[in-house]
């Protein structure tokens, strides 16, 4: 009986020497150890042996119980170990390779200076108005004071579409647009694109317009001049020369022409204000009479001003771009410039 406990017990240790996970383990401990196991089975045959043997195999069969316990105790912490160095190893990341490269993006030239022009007149009180880019004859020409004969339709070289419609030349439609609907007192913004054929380093067939219109009683020169000074100084800074120019648009009566003092050279003479010291930036007038008597605004009642400029003359002139076209060609090497301006 005592060969056969000691046999028992070195068939167990070899067992658990073999085994090589935790479910061998466990079906180790039950075969041997649990309450039906063979440790138990020999143990039940001690009764017919006499007091002494009884206590000497009483203390062998505890002894090897203990023994394999410990060894499985052992043998699952290191198969637990083992586990969890697999399991590191398989998962494991190298924090020393090189993150991938996230391109973050950022606002291009045009959008930016769009949006600071439109924040310093909302700032004024002015609301944003929008109209469609395909836009009727009548709004974009006839209701502005440009009938059919007039040499303003020669001036603005039109994309028109089959159906007789037209792409917008200019954002002036919006005003039309937003005095059949509202009635003064109006002060709007209209920024958008707009098309004219036009292809050289300082024009493109598609570009950016902001247009302003303001209208309400006893509006006069002097306010245009006023909210034009102010918008101006926020643009380009307050050190700037602005001067008026007499000049003529169909759709405002006087009408005039704003030139800043050249961004570039001071005043003094260069290539990008052709030697003249100054630099044209926007067009403005008075509304004609006749475009409130086209919308059903009374003229004697009411007056206004209107201006409108190109978003890319504007953002050529801040960040001394020369040529425009760099400005649609979508080559990142140039976008890339202007990241964190907005
Ligand atoms: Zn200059």
């Amino acid at each position: 009986m005592k060969e056969e406990l000691k046999a028992l017990g070195e068939e167990a240790k070899k067992l658990i020497e073999k085994s090589s996970n935790i479910d061998e383990i466990n079906n180790i401990r039950v075969e041997y150890l649990g309450k039906k196991g063979k440790l138990k089975n020999i143990l039940r045959t001690l009764g017919k042996l006499s007091p002494e043997e009884r206590k000497e195999l009483g203390q062998l069969a505890n002894r090897i119980k203990e023994e394999l316990e410990d060894l499985l105790k052992e043998k699952t912490q290191f198969l637990k170990k083992k586990a969890l160095e697999e399991e590191l190893q398989k998962n494991r990341i190298d924090i020393t390779l090189p993150s991938h490269w996230i391109e973050t993006g950022s606002s291009h030239p045009v959008i930016s200076t769009l949006i600071d022009i439109s924040e310093t007149f909302v700032a004024m009180g002015f609301s944003i108005a929008e109209g469609p880019e395909i836009e009727k004859e009548e709004y974009n020409f006839d209701m502005l004071n440009i009938p059919k004969d007039h040499p303003a339709r020669d001036m603005q070289d039109t994309f028109f579409l089959n159906n007789g419609e037209i792409l917008r030349t200019h954002t002036s439609p919006v005003q039309i647009r937003t005095m059949l609907k509202q009635k003064p007192p109006i002060a709007i913004i209209a920024p958008g694109r707009v098309y004219r054929k036009d292809a050289d380093p300082t024009h493109s067939p598609m570009f950016h317009q902001i247009e302003g219109l303001l209208v309400d009683k006893d509006v006069t020169f002097r306010d245009l001049k006023g909210i034009l000074k102010i918008f101006l100084e926020s643009v380009f800074g307050k050190e700037i020369k602005i001067r008026f120019r007499p000049s003529y648009f169909p759709f405002t009566e006087p009408s005039a022409e704003v030139d800043i003092g050249c961004t570039v050279c001071g005043g003094s003479g260069c290539r990008v204000c052709k030697g003249t010291g100054w630099l044209e930036i926007l067009g403005c007038g008075m509304v004609d009479p006749e475009v409130f008597k086209a919308v059903g605004i009374d003229p004697e009642e009411y007056t206004g001003f209107a201006f409108g400029l190109g978003i890319e003359r504007i953002a050529m002139l801040r960040y001394r771009i020369t040529d425009i076209r760099l400005l649609f060609t979508g080559d990142m090497r140039f976008n890339h410039q202007f990241k964190g301006i907005r």
